[in-house]
């Protein structure tokens, strides 16, 4: 009957709940093994102006023991529920550092800049500022080089203190880029106070951008959003020549995407670039 069906989904329901508690608390314990093993690498991918590779975004791996390669999609949510994003954050830009160290010394490289995501938790830590200031002491890096990636749900917990750590940051030299742009809370009064470098369009409006007049019209209102601000603006998840020409056509110069390159291990980065 009725009842005793119920009771079987709930049990259904709980048996699953806790299976999916289980894997998640055994992700958690390796991942925690994986920080203290360095069984991450940073990837990197192109970043295009005019058909030109202007620099990267390094976008972390995982390379696990027995699942082989897991996606940042889904340990990066995880890490930060669980605070390990702070070592990871922390490893994570310290690497990308060393990397913009290497393309220093390299003609070919040396003007490229990268960019690091941040992740929200990593941004609220008291001595954020600090830390990134630490590690560009620590490798000698030129901060100008440096661009970090940061999230709108995360700027607008605490506007005043985003706006003060942005300043810090930025006077410095440090550059801030607003990613997946359009996804978050959107509010235009504090987008005018945050003092922004650019703005990444994000994927999911790039994908259907020819097919979707909704898209379009989202593209291009990001477009003339951030060229008003003063702000440049790069589109992210370009796969196809059509979708180039359509964001060149509405002023955005600038991408990233399968189209020139997917992220790439450092050392296959650096030979693209030494023989584009
Ligand atoms: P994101 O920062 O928006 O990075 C862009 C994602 O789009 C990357 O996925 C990239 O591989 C993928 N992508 C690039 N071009 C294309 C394309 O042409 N088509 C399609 N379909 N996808 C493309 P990935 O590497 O799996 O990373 C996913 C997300 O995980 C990132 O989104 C970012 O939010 C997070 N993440 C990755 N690396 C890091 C990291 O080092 N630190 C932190 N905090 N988060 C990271
Ligand atoms: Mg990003
Ligand atoms: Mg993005
Ligand atoms: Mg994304």
């Amino acid at each position: 009957d009725a009842k005793a069906a119920g009771r079987n989904t709930l049990r259904f329901y709980n048996r699953a709940l806790q299976e999916r508690m289980q894997a998640r608390a055994a992700m958690e314990r390796d991942l925690r093994l994986a920080i203290e093993q360095e069984q991450f690498e940073l990837y990197y991918q192109a970043q295009v102006q005019s058909g030109r590779v202007i620099g990267a975004e390094a976008l972390v791996r995982w390379h696990h023991p027995s699942k082989g390669f897991v996606s940042p999609a889904q340990f990066i949510p995880l890490a930060e529920e669980s605070a390990l994003i702070l070592p990871l954050g922390a490893w994570i830009l310290r690497t990308a550092c060393e990397c913009l160290v290497r393309w220093s010394r390299n003609p070919a490289l040396a003007k490229l800049t990268l960019a690091v995501n941040i992740s929200p938790r990593q941004f609220a830590q008291a001595d954020f500022v600090d830390g990134v200031l630490g590690v560009i002491a620590q490798t000698g890096i030129n901060p100008k080089r440096l661009e970090l990636e940061l999230t709108e749900s995360m700027l607008l917990h605490d506007i005043e203190s985003t706006i003060d750590k942005m300043t810090q940051l930025k006077s410095c030299g440090v550059n801030f880029s607003l990613d997946d742009f359009g996804t978050g809370y959107s509010s235009l009064s504090y987008l005018k106070r945050l003092p922004l470098d650019q703005l990444k369009i994000d994927q999911s409006f790039v994908r259907d951008v020819l097919v979707d007049p909704n898209d379009a019209a989202i593209a291009r209102t990001i477009i003339a959003l951030g060229t008003s601000l003063g702000l440049r603006v790069i589109a992210e998840g370009v796969e196809t020549k059509a979708q180039c020409d359509f964001l060149e056509r509405h002023g955005c110069n600038t991408w990233q995407g399968y189209f020139f390159s997917r992220p790439i291990t450092a050392n296959a980065f650096e030979t693209l670039i030494q023989t584009a």
